[in-house]
């Protein structure tokens, strides 16, 4: 199970399936023996994941900003950050649909091509 990278909530209490974040750390002026470096880490919410961006970009010390959060969420960092959205995404959110009980899988309504043929069949009699 996966915590909140911003405020540590755990997965299991949101309904929603959150949003992986890829996070750029950059070292800060001073900080001179931290590297740049990537890090994929989950985030509750999209808030929660635009706070995290910034704290990774800029650093904790948030009035050491160069911009606000109001100004830096108003540069849409989330779908600068959307990468492979399509795959990854989905499979993540049907296995967690599964998981949570939300969604079953249906096979009862399809009907097998024999039974097709046979209708069609009908039909034209
Ligand atoms: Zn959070």
């Amino acid at each position: 199970m996966e915590t909140c990278h911003n405020c540590g909530l755990p997965e299991d209490c949101i309904s929603t399936t959150g949003r992986k974040v890829v996070l750029h750390f950059r070292p800060q002026p001073g900080e001179k023996f931290k590297r740049e470096r990537r890090q994929s880490t989950w985030c509750h919410s999209d808030e929660c994941a635009i706070q995290a961006l910034a704290v990774a970009q800029y650093g904790a010390a948030s009035h050491k900003w160069p911009l606000t959060l109001a100004e830096f969420r108003s540069t849409d960092p989330l779908a600068a950050n959307e990468k492979r959205p399509s795959r990854y995404s989905l499979e993540y959110k049907q296995g967690k649909m599964l998981r949570a009980g939300k969604a079953k899988i249906r096979l009862d309504h399809q009907i097998p091509a024999s039974q097709m043929i046979d209708s069609i069949g009908q039909k034209q009699q």
